[in-house]
């Protein structure tokens, strides 16, 4: 079926809770993927800064074939091997003692959610049962993960788990004044991805650390987007240099294929004893496969030093998109490939990102303004320079049409 069949069919059947650009992707290989017609696209999305070794990569390839040959799936009734190397290979990697898996970012947020508040129930402490978010935060649609999310309009019209407290995102006073004894945690994006790109203040993760230590709540990180070598560190906590007790992760560790994990700290392994949580899918060999593969090629392929390199390279062009067109863009942020884009007022992410698509170039929005460049970390400089000038041509067209 051609394009235009394909977006009849699923304009009558697929439930319409997205927007997607108006064009059916059938393959992909590195950084560039096509649609059924044969157009081609380059890829700065990466699913949502998923697909870390970019599309097709032939070792991930070789790796989820052989498992998916080998053995798909068990459920937490059994062991596998998959699975407790792949946990061996996490706690190594970020220096935490435990792994739990799941399929999700916003399962990764209940597992925080919930370990947090038993770990409180567990010691007795039954009024530690709050949680300190911030503003601008996203951490994914299911209920628990949507009170943290502290954007108002994801939440309208669906309540809430009862117990958040939101405050500004990098307001150590307000979090000071706000965390009481009935605080079980805090839980804060070391850089706000989906809010826009906003990487932390400076200091303020290690001022969040030090809050929590004097009211006794634990830390916990939502690496969801910025895990695994995103912003040129394997962990957004080891760039900033701040311990948290818990970490979720997510999008790019399963370069694909769906899987999420928290690592915990080794006082926290007794939180959530067996009964409590879990997941049929969560931990199956398939995805633990495809994560190993992931973190296998990332360490082979130098692709964390990678990411700060690239990072500063795609950072260059982006000033000098803010440099060219002022009146369309005011400033470039991020870190490593977590990049944004932010436009000036009156523009609308959203239809810059639906005007490069069409064009060519498969970008996401994040927050209002920002155009945000999650490319996998794979993707070359060369591919970095032609999808700024994808993006330069895109919004001078879109400015001339606006007769500026
Ligand atoms: N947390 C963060 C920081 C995210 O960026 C996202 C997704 O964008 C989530 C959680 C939710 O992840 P998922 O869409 O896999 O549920």
């Amino acid at each position: 079926m051609n394009n235009a069949e394909l977006l009849a069919l699923a304009s009558q059947r697929l439930y319409p809770n997205y927007r997607p650009a108006p064009f059916v992707l059938s393959r992909g290989k590195g950084c560039e993927v096509w649609d059924v017609e044969g157009a081609r696209y380059l890829d700065m999305a990466a699913g949502v800064a998923v697909c870390t070794l970019g599309h097709a990569h032939p070792a991930y390839v070789a790796a989820v074939s052989a498992q998916v040959a080998k053995l798909g799936h068990v459920s937490n009734w059994f062991y596998n091997e998959e699975n407790v190397l792949l946990a061996d290979e996490l706690c190594r990697l970020s220096g935490f003692d435990r792994a739990m898996f799941c399929n999700s970012g916003a399962e990764a947020l209940e597992a925080l959610f919930k370990l947090a508040r038993h770990h409180f129930f567990g010691r007795g402490q039954l009024s530690r049962t709050r949680f300190l978010a911030f503003d601008n935060a996203f951490h994914g649609r299911t209920m628990g993960a949507l009170s943290l999310t502290g954007t108002p309009k994801y939440r309208e019209g669906f309540g809430e788990v009862a117990g958040v407290t939101h405050v500004p995102y990098g307001d150590l006073e307000a979090v000071r004044a706000a965390l009481t004894d009935e605080f079980a945690a805090v839980v804060v994006e070391p850089i706000q991805g989906e809010g826009g790109v906003l990487p932390a203040p400076e200091g303020f993760l290690a001022g969040l650390r030090a809050a929590c230590d004097a009211r006794g709540a634990l830390l916990l990180f939502d690496e969801v987007q910025t895990g695994v070598g995103r912003t040129g560190a394997w962990f957004g906590f080891q760039r900033a240099g701040v311990a948290p007790d818990a970490v979720a992760l997510a999008k790019g560790l399963g370069g694909g294929f769906p899987i999420g994990a928290i690592l915990t700290r080794e006082a926290l392994a007794e939180a959530l004893p067996p009964g409590t949580h879990g997941s049929t899918y969560a931990g199956n060999p398939l995805g633990c496969a495809a994560a190993r593969a992931v973190l296998s090629a990332v360490a082979t392929e130098g692709l964390v030093e990678g990411a700060r390199a690239k990072g500063e390279h795609l950072a260059a062009g982006l000033r000098g998109l803010v440099a060219e067109l002022p009146s369309v863009c005011e400033a470039e942020r991020g870190v490593g490939l977590l990049r944004g884009l932010v436009l000036a007022p009156g523009w609308v992410a959203r239809d810059v990102v639906a005007r490069a698509a069409v064009a060519g170039l498969l970008l996401t929005g994040a927050g209002a303004r920002v155009i945000r460049f999650v490319p996998p970390l794979v993707v070359t400089e060369a591919q970095l320079t032609d999808a700024v000038g994808l993006l330069k041509a895109t919004l001078r067209a879109m400015a001339s049409e606006r007769g500026g």
